[in-house]
């Protein structure tokens, strides 16, 4: 079994912040990403609201710039998966499930989240290719296209108010006629002469080859189906934070599977913090991830410190 200060786990921007911090505080840091660690921007081409760079970058090349900042300055990353922690109090035992053991004095969850998709066929392969579940991450490449939004909360109407700002028709697709979203927003989104709504309806299939070509809809009162032609596709029927492995364990978590956190990071259980997505109940962004990873780092390495 090895030992170290510190255990992140996952090594999306969150734990790369984390990690950043913990080691610069001299706290011997271990940071387990999976086989191919760096999260949820892994999926995305080009980022365009990450500060510090001029232009457009990757997501693969922001995380493997992280990854190489994180190695330079000590922290190990390393390769286990579905990483679970085992005890409720400091040092705790952490297992990989290639059965690599771990003792560490302090546990930073960084486990993200992932998008809930609609399952209709066609938005697997067209993800990135049109389907987006992030708004405000591609929202800009559709400047001029018309475009559909899918959901009935907040996120939705926001969404298709922040693309009717540079999108001619942004169509609302929700599955009921009531909506989750707040009463103001409802207001704007009804004011806005270019969002258009489609209600009682469920996208049934996703149309195009390279790229999105229309969405067929269904209403689920008639049954009849509309093809709608459109450019791009938004789901925002929420997010599943990535903490079911957590359910049963002793730190606490939201109705909705969130990782329950105070202002420094810290769980119900002393010496576990958490960060990014998997905490995060709305602006699941790279740069708030860094900035909740960064807190985490800095309250992580304080227990550390203070335990020695
Ligand atoms: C397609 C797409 C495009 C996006 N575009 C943008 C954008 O343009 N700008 C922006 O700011 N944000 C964007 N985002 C959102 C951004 O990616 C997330 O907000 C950010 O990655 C969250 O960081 P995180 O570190 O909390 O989690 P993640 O990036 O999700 O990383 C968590 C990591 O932990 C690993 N993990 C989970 N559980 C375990 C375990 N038990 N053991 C070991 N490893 C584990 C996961 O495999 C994952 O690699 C986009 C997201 C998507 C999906």
């Amino acid at each position: 079994m090895r030992e170290t200060d510190l255990m992140i786990i996952g090594a999306g921007p969150a734990g790369c912040s984390a990690a950043i911090y913990a080691v610069r505080s001299g706290v011997k840091t271990l940071m387990a990403g999976g086989a191919m660690p760096g999260g949820q921007l892994l999926q995305t081409n080009d980022l365009e609201n990450y500060a510090g760079f001029e232009n457009p970058v990757g997501g693969f090349e922001l995380m493997s710039a992280m990854h190489k900042q994180c190695k330079r300055l000590g922290v190990e990353i390393l390769t286990d998966e579905n990483v679970k922690i085992e005890g409720e109090q400091s040092p705790f035992l952490l297992t990989a499930s290639n059965g690599e053991q771990y003792k560490a004095a302090a546990v930073i969850i960084a486990a993200g989240a992932s998008a809930r998709w609609l399952g209709a066929p066609g938005e697997e392969k067209l993800k990135g290719h049109g389907v987006s579940a992030c708004a405000t991450c591609d929202g800009f490449f559709f400047r001029g296209k018309e475009v559909v939004v899918v959901g009935g909360g907040n996120t939705a109407f926001e969404d298709a108010l922040f693309l009717s700002q540079f999108c001619p028709k942004v169509t609302l697709v929700h599955r009921r006629e009531g909506f989750r979203a707040d009463a103001v927003t409802i207001e704007k989104v009804k004011n806005t002469p270019n969002i258009f709504m489609m209600l009682n309806c469920v996208v049934e299939e996703v149309l195009g080859e390279e790229k999105v070509t229309a969405a067929v809809l269904r209403n689920v009162q008639t049954q009849e189906k509309t093809t709608l032609p459109c450019d791009g596709i938004f789901v925002a029927v929420g997010a599943v934070p990535q903490t079911a492995w957590l359910k049963g364990s002793a730190v606490e978590l939201t109705e909705s599977g969130l990782i329950k956190v105070d202002t420094h990071q810290r769980t119900n259980i002393d010496g576990i913090f958490a960060a990014g997505d998997c905490t995060e109940p709305e602006f699941r962004q790279a740069i708030v991830a860094a900035d909740s990873g960064a807190k985490a780092g800095i309250a992580a390495a304080s227990f550390v410190n203070l335990h020695r």
